[in-house]
């Protein structure tokens, strides 16, 4: 059992967990918002930092990120628990594991009066990883990167910084997939070996933000900004939701905010299909799509992919200077890359982003 990084002891057996911008104070016996990190006696203890429940080789495309390294697989793993509680999270099953497991076992088991830690993490889905191993598996499956992603990376980060620093050691990238609501501090620790990251923008309005995911707006700003100016690569991904971020005046504040900052920084604006409690609300339609990409390179924005709708030509990327297509994508897929060292092939305008040079 580990004990947490990044909290302050507080009177009374209570300590503050400072990891995330949800800023729980917990009391003894209890967890935080992510389910995952738990007060026992005073201290903080991580119950995920030994064990992932997903692990997958997928298309570094799929993060979504296509100004990364584009064409290589990603050593993808992710545990339960979040400290967002997003309406329309896709991977509920294991992001809301700890609260839905809770829930499902209350009135069906023996309460447990005072478990011990060794019963909490036991009692965590998951299969027993080390972050040497983790780092062998992706280098025998032939990844060029490990991805934290699947849940909120910041809630398992003991286990990814450990995990980061041996990867970069081997001559992998570390990419987070991430909601954004990390603090400064660990962000800066684990900077060093962050190498790109896809970061989640949901909504620009507080109280709509804060509707949907269960948390504040402003600090994911911020650390937008704070990925930025570390020298991190971003790309931003809107999940574009019928009803909740699909009116003109929403994209274009997403947009304008994201320009302002750098317009090399590609925006993904992505199709919604219903899921965990939006069930009831439409696919958003293709057209709105096409929309939320015309208002984002109104913006400035350079590069705006459309997602979730293979054959658009939205997935594809083109030349800002003289127009030339220079990755062909299908979906998930590259069906081809003219890029030549990171360059138009035809103008040679350097592309942003981290490519074979
Ligand atoms: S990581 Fe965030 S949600 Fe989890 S205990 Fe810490 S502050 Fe709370």
């Amino acid at each position: 059992m580990r004990e947490a990084l990044f909290y302050d002891k507080l009177e009374g057996g209570r300590v503050h967990c400072t990891l995330c911008a949800l800023d729980c104070r917990i009391r003894s016996g209890g967890r935080g918002a992510c389910g995952v990190r738990v007060n026992h006696e005073g201290t903080l203890y991580t119950l995920v930092d030994d064990r992932v429940v997903a692990r997958h080789i997928d298309p570094i495309e799929k993060k979504p990120l296509f100004h990364f390294l584009p064409d290589h697989t990603s050593y993808s793993i992710g545990t339960v628990g979040c400290n967002f509680r997003c309406l329309h999270c896709q991977n509920f099953s294991i992001s809301q594991e700890p609260r839905l497991g809770a829930r499902a076992a209350k009135g069906r088991e023996p309460a447990v009066v005072c478990p011990s830690l060794e019963d909490l993490q036991a009692a965590v889905p998951g299969q027993w990883v080390t972050p040497a191993g983790l780092v062998e598996d992706a280098l025998a499956t032939g990844c060029r990167s490990i991805a934290y992603t699947y849940n909120e990376p910041t809630i398992f980060y003991e286990l990814a910084l450990d995990t980061a620093r041996l990867a970069r050691d081997a001559g992998l990238a570390n990419v987070f997939v991430t909601n954004g609501a990390i603090t400064a501090a660990p962000l800066e620790r684990i900077a060093p070996v962050l190498d790109a990251a896809n970061i989640d923008l949901k909504n620009f309005d507080p109280a709509a933000h804060q509707r949907m995911t269960g948390a504040a707006l402003a600090p994911v700003l911020d650390s937008i900004h704070r990925y930025h100016r570390l020298g991190i690569w971003i790309e931003v991904t809107t999940l574009v939701v019928p009803g909740y971020n699909d009116a003109e005046d929403q994209l274009r504040a997403l947009a304008g905010f994201l320009s302002d900052l750098d317009p090399d920084i590609p925006w993904h604006v992505t199709r919604f299909h219903p899921t965990y409690r939006l069930r009831d609300r439409p696919a958003t339609p293709v057209e709105t799509l096409r929309r939320a990409r015309e208002i984002g390179r109104e913006a400035g924005l350079r590069f705006v992919y459309t997602g979730n709708v293979p054959g658009e030509d939205g997935e594809n990327t083109c030349c800002p200077a003289c127009g030339a297509e220079l990755i062909r994508r299908f979906g998930l897929g590259v069906r081809w890359n003219r890029l030549d060292g990171g360059r138009c092939p035809k103008c040679r305008t350097e592309i942003p982003g981290v490519f074979d040079r």
